[in-house]
């Protein structure tokens, strides 16, 4: 299995729009450490990819990868979306789909989130001139098998990360991490996750890839670097310190942390926590990246 790493950065990317901090500015500085936001395609077969989220630097995504027709003719190198949950940076790309309406590109994900994005009220049901239902989106059940050219097959499983309401509905979608297997590898793909939940380890267990929530490294990452008191888990977000010392008695065959925000101290390339990770046998996904399984 062959896949290219489209994105590696949190909501904010890196450098945010925002912020001067010096992961910041050295990502303005120098163009190879920036970050779009996290999003994957897998080959699978000739020049046609299994695109894991659709983020708001799609249209950059897909240029700095090369991911367009081969021919002079037009034609669709996306062969199916996957998307997690409703979180803007993971799907807020679908709207670059909307020329491709004749490639009825199959669009997949947690049933409540296809109806939040293309229902009667949907967020993407109807652009205006641009049009309707420019893709096919097709409502994914959790451990429901789909089917893919090159003989793959994907499945979607729930992780926690959005907001449970009190009717037992999520807010705006519930999440999945999504596994992927065949062609001589099995990756996962969980870019948003709270908790390192026993089922979700089981799922590592002899996974050869696992592509994971790398948002924050601390617990009070925001408060220590941004001044904002929020904690990572209150965000959704598993900090890596504590899952790298979770997945230390994991059998898993590599683990890549993906989704950074630009406070993460694993951006400074001296920094201790680099060092512990890449002891840990881990690593840190970057924008351009080709992994083969
Ligand atoms: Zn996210
Ligand atoms: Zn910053
Ligand atoms: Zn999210």
């Amino acid at each position: 299995m062959r896949l290219l790493i489209l994105g590696s950065g949190s909501n904010g990317g890196v450098p945010q729009w925002d912020c001067n901090c010096p992961r910041c500015q050295a990502a303005r500085l120098n163009p190879e450490l920036r970050r779009t936001r996290s999003s994957v395609a897998v080959e699978l077969v000739n020049r046609r990819y299994l695109l894991l989220d659709a983020t708001p630097d799609l249209y950059h995504q897909l240029h700095s990868a090369g991911l367009h027709p081969g021919g002079e003719r037009r034609e669709s190198v996306i062969e199916a979306v996957l998307l997690t949950h409703g979180h803007g940076d993971h799907c807020v790309g679908l709207f670059e789909l909307s020329t491709g309406a004749i490639f009825e590109i199959p669009v997949y994900g947690p049933p409540d989130l296809i109806e939040h994005l293309f229902g009667e009220e949907g967020y993407f049901a109807y652009l205006g001139r641009l049009g309707e239902r420019y893709v096919e989106p097709t409502p994914l059940e959790e451990g429901e098998s789909l089917e893919l050219p090159g003989g793959l097959r994907a499945e979607g499983f729930e992780v926690p990360h959005t907001d449970r309401l009190e009717d037992g509905s999520y807010r705006p979608s519930r999440t999945y991490g999504y596994e992927v297997e065949g062609d001589g590898g099995r990756l996962l793909y969980i870019p948003d996750i709270e908790a390192l939940t026993e089922g979700v380890l089981r799922r590592m267990e002899d996974a050869d890839l696992v592509l994971l929530d790398g948002t924050f490294w601390w617990e009070d990452e925001l408060l220590r670097v941004s001044g904002i008191d929020v904690s990572s888990t209150a965000l959704g977000h598993v900090p890596i310190e504590r899952s790298l010392e979770t997945l230390r008695d994991v059998d898993v065959g590599r683990v890549i942390y993906t989704h950074i925000n630009h406070t993460n101290p694993l951006l400074d390339p001296g920094s201790r926590m680099l060092g512990e990770l890449r002891r840990a046998g881990f690593d840190l996904a970057y924008d351009g990246q080709v992994i083969a399984l």
